[in-house]
């Protein structure tokens, strides 16, 4: 069987699936304050997980942040005691287990390319439209982390076609650069885009919901996101034509935009006929913990 742990800024979530995708055991823990604390925590989890199962299993962690094909350490984790670690000797030293660990966002384009939204497709993406705009790409059911495991992260490509006509001012991204896709198309894009057109602060959600209501601006802002997620998938889509795109996040739940989204990207495809499968997360918030645990398959 198979054990996947999904870490988060607050938690850490572990389960087991077997090789059906059936989830045989589930555990979640507060995530520790230190490094220490974290491996202990994490060896842990996975001695209780494989007695409660009876038997050995494979290893797969997701965590938001990436191990550095240069020097094997981990970058970029919300879990800022992580940076700098070498985890997966650490882990592997402390448990005799070969761990594998991989992106989040990657976890969840997994398990959705495993047996969920995208099982049918060879080449499927994985967005995750939520504060931010998180990517992942899966070859033949494999996760492509790349030569410099920045593979899948188009939320960090500079929106495609920007114009302030079109799109307003500049938005700076934490990243440190300008007016990057995620800064546009997630739920935090979204907000801003009211904001700037209305001078009020409204969450994402209530902006979809006047926008149903027949709201004029709300309907604007929504419009706006649609072209804007018409180029930044268009992009995206001259170079990779996937099977699927498939969309997770808070933004994936708005059923409009599976109706919309084809027409909205095929003015900016370079062909006019196209075969566009936009689909909606099968395992919402557990396709991180799946995809995981498919990592050691
Ligand atoms: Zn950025």
């Amino acid at each position: 069987m198979l054990i996947g742990f999904d870490i988060g800024g607050t938690k850490i979530e572990v389960c087991v699936l077997d090789h059906d995708g059936r989830t045989q055991f589930k555990q979640r823990t507060p995530t520790p304050k230190s490094y220490d604390q974290f491996v202990e925590t994490v060896v842990g989890l996975i001695t209780q997980a494989e007695a409660q199962v009876g038997e050995s299993c494979q290893v797969g962690i997701g965590l938001p942040g990436a191990v550095s094909p240069a020097t094997g350490l981990i970058k970029n984790a919300n879990c800022t005691f992580l940076n700098g670690h070498d985890l997966q000797a650490d882990l592997a030293g402390a448990s005799g287990k070969i761990i594998h660990i991989a992106n989040d966002a990657n976890c969840f384009a997994l398990s959705e390319a495993v047996d969920g939204a995208g099982k049918d497709g060879a080449v499927v993406f994985g967005a995750i439209l939520g504060t931010g705009c998180g990517g992942g790409l899966i070859l033949n059911k494999q996760v492509w982390g790349g030569r410099n495991a920045i593979g899948g992260e188009w939320g960090h490509n500079p929106l495609p076609g920007y114009s302030a006509a079109k799109d307003g001012p500049v938005r700076p991204c934490y990243c440190g650069r300008d007016n990057c896709v995620e800064q546009f198309i997630s739920g935090t894009g979204l907000e801003k885009s009211y904001t700037i057109k209305t001078d009020q602060k409204l969450a994402a959600p209530e902006v979809i919901a006047l926008m149903r209501e027949g709201d004029a601006l709300a309907t604007e802002c929504y419009q706006q996101m649609i072209d804007q997620m018409g180029r930044s998938f268009a992009a995206l889509m001259n170079i990779l034509d996937p099977d699927v795109i498939v969309l997770g996040g808070g933004l994936s739940n708005v059923d409009e935009l599976y109706r919309d989204l084809p027409q909205a990207t095929l003015p900016y495809l370079f062909t006019d006929v196209a075969d566009l499968c936009f689909k909606k997360a099968e395992f919402g918030d557990s396709s991180g913990i799946r995809g995981a645990a498919w990592l050691g398959r």
